[in-house]
This record gives C-alpha cells, sequence and structure tokens, in this order.
C-alpha cells in the first residue's frame, strides 16, 4: 500500500512515524524547503541564536503520552514562559495575577481581598458572556479588559473583539496569586536543539521518504492508495467555496549587542504601538551561549492569497463556508484530512500530536491484517 503525507511539519511526521513502525513505507512531501512547518527552529549566522522563524513556540502539555513522545526524539530543556507586556509606559506581568492588579491599582492586596476587589469591578450583566469582549468585561472589569486586552486583540484580530468569540480569551487564566507561569499544564520545556532537529528525528526512518521543495497537486494522488493531507483544507479543493480567512504574521527582524528587553516574549497592549510583541529568541535556550541577541518585532495582519496562513480566523462567514468545505472532505475518497490547516482550527503542538497518533491508529486499526507495503 502506497500512502502520501503531505507537509512535514508534527501532523505529518508523527502519522509517518506511526505508519512505518507499523510496516508501512510513506512518503512525505512538504513544499517548503525545511522540516518542522511552522514550528520551524533555525540556529542564526551572526549571533549562533536558535530562532523560532514562524514565531515563538514553547512545549507543554498535560498528555503523558504526548510527553513521553516528544522526548523520545529529542531531550527537553526545562523551560517556563513568563511573559510580560507594556503598557502606558509601564511593565505588566501576565498572565493577569496578583502582581499585575497590585502594579496596576497601585495597591497591596492579599488573594481575597484581590478576588473580591476584581469581582466588584465585573460588568456582569450578561451572564453566559458569549463574545470577547464581554468575556474581558465579565472577568476582570473595564480597567483591566481596555489596558491589556481590548487594543492587543484589536491588532491581533484585525476586528473589535465584541466580534470575536469569548473562547480565545478564555484560553489564558487570571489568577489570584503571584504564579506568573503563562501555562498551567504539568510539562513544559524546549527541545534542546530545537524543534526542527526534534521533527528531524520523528522522520529519522528508513521506510520514510522525505521531498521538501515539493508542492501537492492533486494528480499526485493517482499513484497512491491513501493522502494525509496538512496543507490548507481550502486549498485541497482549489479555493472552490472562497477562501477560508487566516491572519498572517510579518516579522520584523533585528539584532542587539546584548540584551535587548531581558525576557523571550514583551507584549504591546497599547494600540497606539503597531506591532503586538517583541520576541528576543535567545531567552528560549538560556542554557547556550550567544554571540549577540536576535528580536522579532510581529505584526499581524489579514493573510492574502500568497502570505503564509497562521491564525484562523472562524468568524461567522468562515464557519459557513467552512461547513461547505467539511462536507466536501467527507465525500473525498483515500484522503484523510489533519492538522491545523486541513482542519482549519488552532491546534497547540501537544494537541497536534495527539490527534496526529489517534488518526494513524484508526488508520491502523481499520486496516488490521491487510498487507501494508
Ligand atoms: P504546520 O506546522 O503548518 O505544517 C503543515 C505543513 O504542510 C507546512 O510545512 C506546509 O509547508 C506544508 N504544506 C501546506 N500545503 C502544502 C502543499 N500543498 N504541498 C506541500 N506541502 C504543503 N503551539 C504550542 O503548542 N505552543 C506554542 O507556543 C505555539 N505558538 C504558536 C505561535 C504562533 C505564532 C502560531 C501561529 C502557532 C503556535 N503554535 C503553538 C501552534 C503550532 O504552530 C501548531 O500546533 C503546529 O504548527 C501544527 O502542526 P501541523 O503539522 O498541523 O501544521
Ligand atoms: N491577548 C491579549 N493581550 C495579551 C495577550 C493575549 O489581548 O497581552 C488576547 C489575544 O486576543 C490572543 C488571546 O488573548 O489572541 C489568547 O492569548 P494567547 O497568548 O493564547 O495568544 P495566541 O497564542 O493566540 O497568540
Amino acid at each position: 500500500m502506497k500512502v502520501l503525507i503531505v507537509g512535514a511539519g508534527f501532523s505529518g511526521a508523527v502519522i509517518a512515524r506511526e505508519l512505518v513502525e507499523a510496516g508501512y513505507r510513506v512518503t512525505v512531501i512538504d513544499r517548503r524547503p525545511h522540516l518542522a512547518g511552522n514550528c520551524h527552529t533555525e540556529r542564526d549566522v551572526d549571533t549562533g541564536v536558535m530562532v523560532h522563524v514562524y514565531g515563538p513556540h514553547i512545549f507543554h502539555t498535560d498528555d503523558e503520552e504526548v510527553w513521553a513522545y516528544v522526548n523520545r526524539f529529542s531531550s527537553f530543556q526545562p523551560y517556563v514562559n513568563r511573559v510580560k507586556t507594556t503598557v502606558g509606559g509601564r511593565v505588566y506581568s501576565l498572565p493577569i495575577n496578583l502582581h499585575t492588579i497590585n502594579q496596576f491599582f497601585g495597591t497591596t492586596l492579599r488573594p481575597d481581598e484581590a478576588r473580591e476587589f476584581i469581582e466588584s469591578q465585573a460588568v456582569t450583566g450578561n451572564a453566559n458572556p458569549r463574545t470577547f469582549e464581554e468575556q474581558g468585561l465579565r472577568f476582570v472589569g473595564p480597567r483591566l479588559y481596555k489596558a491589556f486586552f481590548h487594543g492587543y486583540t484589536k491588532k491581533q484580530w484585525g476586528c473589535h473583539p465584541s466580534e470575536l468569540p469569548a473562547s480565545i480569551l478564555k484560553r489564558l487564566p487570571v489568577r489570584f496569586n503571584y504564579n506568573d507561569n503563562y501555562f498551567f499544564h504539568r510539562f513544559q520545556g524546549m527541545p534542546e536543539q530545537g524543534y526542527t532537529a526534534l521533527v528531524a528525528g520523528i522522520l529519522d526512518h528508513p521506510n520514510i521518504e522525505v521531498r521538501l521543495n515539493t508542492s501537492f497537486q492533486r494528480a499526485m494522488a493517482a499513484d497512491y492508495d491513501h493522502v494525509f493531507y496538512s496543507g490548507p483544507l481550502d486549498g485541497y479543493f482549489d479555493y472552490s467555496e472562497g477562501r477560508l480567512g487566516y491572519r498572517t504574521l510579518d516579522f520584523e527582524r533585528f539584532t542587539y549587542d546584548g540584551d535587548y528587553q531581558g525576557c523571550a516574549v514583551m507584549n504591546y497592549g497599547d494600540e497606539s504601538v503597531p506591532y503586538t510583541r517583541i520576541t528576543e529568541h535567545k531567552h528560549f535556550s538560556p542554557w547556550e551561549q550567544h554571540r549577540g541577541s536576535v528580536c522579532y518585532r510581529e505584526y499581524s495582519r489579514a493573510c492574502g492569497p500568497d502570505d503564509i496562513p497562521y491564525y484562523p480566523i472562524r468568524l461567522v462567514d468562515e464557519k459557513a463556508m467552512l461547513a461547505r468545505y467539511v462536507d466536501k472532505a467527507k465525500g473525498a475518497r483515500g484522503v484523510t484530512f489533519v492538522g491545523r490547516l486541513g482542519t482549519y482550527r488552532y491546534l497547540d503542538m501537544d494537541v497536534t500530536i495527539r490527534e496526529a497518533l489517534d488518526t494513524a491508529r484508526g488508520f491502523l486499526d481499520a486496516r488490521r491484517g491487510d498487507q501494508p507495503i
């Protein structure tokens, strides 16, 4: 049985590995010149810094099997994501925690007092917040909402927060203690040699053939018994229902001789600042020696036909269009749509790997007893 896997990101790599370990031979293609998709990391020649080329990536999960899986292919260094934000000329700690609250309001509140204070600020008119704005106003009140979320979100998503679903903000906690760990998962870390080395390890098997700089064309499918496709869902169907909306990112690179900002990620909440955040990559690998510093100013904008899709927008129009594509995908024989682009969802790396493992196992279960090669 001949299997083609489109995309050498985590989705494609994990499916390829599961299949070859079950006795299959697979071909993996990617149109880019490198492995690891949007998680690609590359050593900067000038400074020796391992750069997260498509934006900052921190591995975090509660899924023990996924954590064991990635640790099988790379050693991990402990890493805790601590994000700061600059708002109105001051620096604050994120996610909103007791330090942020006390800094912002110039108070010395203890946890219970802070909880009571924030609850007194909350706009509680709406018991079941549906939009990002309603959720923000209800959970932190108008002053914190306006300072930390309103402007940033308008820049990030290019629309008013009243048009966005509450679910986007629900990703972030509010803490009434001094814990400033951005994530709340049990396992968190950074692959010691970067994400591309990790994905290369997953794909390092004699029965996996990798072809980079190779774009998928629908005609290729005729040569294979099955295709796993982690490219854009709408692209597979030649955009027949229209283009699913994405945000793309522009990164403005600059170097600095020393420590530019003292942390990996500094957000900028003010709408008047055109970028959303600055990433200083050397802080992702504090165990390494660096000859200088590389920073990326990150700008978000609507994704054009030739841009790299980053964040699926999933507003009302996209959802209707998505439903039409999902119908088409269900009717397509011999192809499985996977990953963040193939299913048009925002997926963290651990969820991507979990879904890829489950997809591969489902495929193998359905063919148990077949001759794999
Ligand atoms: P991708 O990595 O996008 O891989 C798909 C691959 O398919 C690409 O290499 C592409 O070139 C290839 N391809 C597409 N179309 C074709 C075609 N027609 N022919 C051939 N090849 C094709 N997750 C976390 O867990 N932690 C984080 O901190 C984190 N930070 C993020 C920050 C940003 C800015 C973004 C946008 C995402 C972040 N993520 C993070 C999510 C993470 O990037 C995804 O989980 C991951 O990239 C999904 O892997 P994938 O293989 O599904 O998709
Ligand atoms: N957000 C914000 N201000 C911040 C950080 C995040 O308003 O300083 C909002 C923004 O809309 C973002 C969402 O909260 O999309 C979720 O935050 P997360 O850090 O998960 O952002 P993402 O991974 O989407 O970049």
